[in-house]
């Protein structure tokens, strides 16, 4: 059966000031989500909320994934269920080369389902590495740069989306906030999306930016405002806010 991210009126805090106020959104596996809005409605108090920030607090609601409370879980427990966050690592780390940083994570994803195992045989490492960059269009050299030093923005996704490719998630959370104003890192991550799309991943894309639907077609376009999800529809309601900005849906909000 599909895993699923089940959203449920979920309502939260930072500084005791409310932030989310009733969040509804499931995304499935095999499914590509946009969620949009102006800026400081919210969408990334959602990303991180997901990933278990503990400055967000929830007052109400739930997170289900794959049928389990998410909210009970520590940020590691939750990637190790198949949830991804593309800023789960966003620091440079010394002397640590992407590739070596990919088996660990793998790595640890194995132990988690299983504390006996040996780790990823090197053979069958170098391969899925291999395939993954040969899929996403990456130089094969770039897996022996050290982690973030000195990675412009471009590679940090570029990174980011190889760390999607191999974990292998069953849901990805993607929040294009720092990558606003950069068009290649946000083609980048289009590009790399649309080459791992398929049944058995789901994309939550989020962006302020319309520009980033030129080049993904998500099946289901969601706005928020102040909050809370005031407007869901498919690619349409992308193109629409292209033409029209965001004035229309406050207007829509105000009057319900
Ligand atoms: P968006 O990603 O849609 O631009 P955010 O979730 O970043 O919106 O912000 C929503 C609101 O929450 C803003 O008013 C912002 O100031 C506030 N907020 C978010 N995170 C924090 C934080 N860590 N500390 C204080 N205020 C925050
Ligand atoms: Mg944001």
């Amino acid at each position: 059966m599909a895993a699923a991210l089940e959203i449920r009126n979920l309502h939260v805090s930072v500084d005791n000031q409310p932030i989310l106020k009733g969040v509804n959104l499931t995304v499935k596996q095999g499914e590509i989500h946009a969620l949009m809005g102006p800026n400081g409605s919210g969408k990334s108090t959602l990303a991180y909320t997901l990933m278990g920030h503990p400055a967000y607090e929830v007052t109400a609601g739930q997170i289900i994934f794959d049928g389990i409370d998410l909210l009970e879980l520590e940020p590691d427990e939750r990637s190790h269920l198949g949830l991804f966050l593309a800023f789960q690592y966003p620091v440079a780390i010394p002397g640590v080369t992407l590739a070596n940083f990919l088996r660990q994570a793998i790595n640890a994803h194995r132990r988690a389902k299983n504390p006996d195992d040996k780790g990823i045989p090197i053979p069958e490492f170098r391969r899925l590495l291999k395939e993954k960059m040969d899929l996403l269009k990456i130089d094969h050299s770039f897996a022996g740069r050290y982690l973030n030093e000195g990675f412009s923005g471009g590679e940090k996704k570029r990174a980011e989306i190889l760390q999607l490719a191999t974990l292998e998630p069953k849901i990805a959370v993607l929040d294009e906030t720092d990558s606003g104003l950069d068009i290649d890192a946000l083609r980048i991550v289009a590009e790399g999306v649309n080459a791992l799309i398929g049944p058995d991943l789901g994309v939550l894309i989020i962006t302020h930016y319309q520009r980033i639907l030129n080049y993904i077609q998500p099946q289901f376009v969601h706005i928020m405002l102040d909050g809370r999800i005031v407007e869901s529809g498919g690619a349409d309601l992308a193109l629409r806010l292209e033409e029209h900005g965001y004035d229309w849906v406050r207007e829509k909000a105000n009057e319900s």
